[in-house]
């Protein structure tokens, strides 16, 4: 291997690994080579023989998964990462639905999506897609796929528009050409979702945007169970309009009747789970523990980075979090202990891994290590740090012991994009020079002190109880010193 590394077009090996191929039966592999050659895995045993000038990769210590996949993002938003750190649901629609999001602009939604982008395949996620929910015009669409397609990373792009109802904007002649023009023949590297949401609007208007999909054969991904914005009504609209077809992506689906819930289970849905978010921002609890029970497929999200990140290790290591706790409080409820989890670290991987290859219609393509795949794979080794050692259970080591610092080398499509902790071919100061022009533009239009409250929203009165109790300091162990 030279000291640039892997170079495009050459075959590479993966020597030595620990491989969760994430296959129909969950094969861990041990000490075993990975080889990708042109777009696909194509060997995987132990000492493989390869073709002349193969690059090799020692990934002994390591662990080779496949390339994690995002199913719910709103990349756009990355251009104001962690601004609404402390936001609400609520705090969230009126900053971008009524006020503020309008004010973007094309040269906005490419910064954004540029640094989203470059932000997924170097945590290795390499499949995301983004839920561009604010494309008020079909140029803002160009610039959003301008920048994906400006990094080697597999991208899905949900159509959006918060700004018109959904059966105004995608019935126009303007966004059949956007479709033809800039996704139609793109294959695998560059899908496309319609992304639109069910408030329950009388009269099921989304009715003709449901029509588009179903002409363009594409499918429909939506915001369902967010509460106080989409509930049971929007489910019962599309379910009567025989519209919740396979492929279907529910995002959220938080807050939901058990009735709507069959509704996803009996038609092929499947949800995009955003735990971060739906414990922080109030869409409802997460609902993995709920989805479990009705048998409907979860493939994870990060949902924006204006208040999480684009990391996946969060995401799983978040539902894991919830899910637990729900059981532990649900069985505490009723006076009971829960001494066996049913969510295991093998099933979060599953679902940020092959769980999204199947929400997207991938799984043929990516999603797991096995031969003929297309070779979107991710080694996780740290070799100097000590979290990376010892590796007993490979699952949990990635769920809660690994982070996205301890992405050593991805690969998108067979191609190396990340090699030894760097970015290959990356230009990170592109992306940097467009968002400090975005972020300028953003706080001249909000003027100081609008850019500064829009970050801190007002704490609600609280109070502390009352203490019956008083500190008696001959009571305590505790002792002053001076
Ligand atoms: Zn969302």
């Amino acid at each position: 291997m030279t000291a640039a590394g892997p170079q495009p077009g050459q075959p590479v090996v993966f020597r030595n690994a620990t491989v969760l191929t994430m296959d129909d039966s969950h094969a861990v592999l041990t000490g075993t080579d990975v080889l990708v050659d042109g777009e696909r895995i194509a060997a995987i045993g132990t000492g493989l023989a390869v073709p002349d000038g193969t690059a090799e990769i020692d990934a002994a210590g390591g662990v080779l998964m496949p390339g994690m996949i995002d199913t719910h993002r709103h990349m756009w938003q990355t251009a104001m990462r962690g601004y609404g750190a402390d936001w609400t649901l609520t705090q969230y629609f009126v900053y971008y639905y009524l006020t503020w999001g309008k004010k973007f602009r094309p040269q906005d939604y490419y910064a954004g999506n540029l640094l989203a982008a470059i932000e997924s395949i170097d945590a290795g996620v390499t499949t995301t897609v983004d839920w561009s929910h604010g494309l008020q015009t079909t140029e803002y669409a160009d610039a959003a796929v301008d920048a994906l397609e400006s990094v080697p990373g597999r991208f899905v792009l949900a159509y959006g528009n918060i700004h018109q109802g959904s059966w105004e904007w995608s019935t126009t002649p303007e966004f059949r050409d956007f479709y033809s023009r800039r996704i139609d023949g793109k294959g695998d590297m560059l899908g496309f979702q319609i992304a639109f949401d069910l408030p329950g609007v009388e009269g099921f208007p989304e009715k003709a945007t449901f029509e588009v999909a179903r002409e363009l054969g594409v499918k429909v991904t939506t915001h369902a169970g967010v509460w106080g914005a989409t509930s049971d009504v929007g489910i019962t609209q599309m379910y009567e309009g025989g519209y919740m077809t396979p492929g279907t992506v529910y995002v959220h689906a938080a807050s939901l009747s058990p009735d709507s819930y069959h509704k996803i289970a009996a038609t092929g849905g499947f949800t995009s789970i955003s735990t971060e978010s739906e414990c922080n921002a109030g869409q409802g609890y997460s609902p993995t523990w709920k989805l479990r029970r009705y048998g409907i497929p979860v493939s994870l999200s990060q949902d924006t980075s204006v208040w999480w990140s684009g990391d996946i290790f969060n995401a799983m290591r978040a539902t894991l979090n919830a899910d637990r706790a729900m059981e532990h409080f649900e069985a505490h409820g009723a006076g009971n202990t829960v001494t066996n989890h049913i969510l295991r670290a093998e099933d979060v991987v599953d679902y940020a891994t092959r769980g999204g290859a199947k929400a997207l219609g991938l799984d043929s393509v990516v999603g797991s290590v096995e031969v003929g795949k297309k070779a979107d794979l991710v080694l996780v080794k740290n070799d100097d740090s000590p979290v990376g050692f010892p590796i007993l259970h490979p699952y949990g080591h990635v769920v809660f012991q690994a982070g996205r610092g301890d992405v050593h080398t991805v690969v998108v499509n067979g191609t190396v994009v990340k090699h030894d902790h760097k970015l290959v071919g990356v230009d990170l100061g592109r992306a940097r020079a467009a968002i400090d022009e975005t972020i300028s533009y953003l706080q001249a239009e909000h003027g100081p002190e609008e850019w500064e409250n829009g970050m801190h929203p007002e704490i609600p009165s609280h109070e502390t109880l009352a203490n019956p109790y008083t500190y008696r300091e001959d009571a305590s162990t505790w002792k002053e010193s001076e």
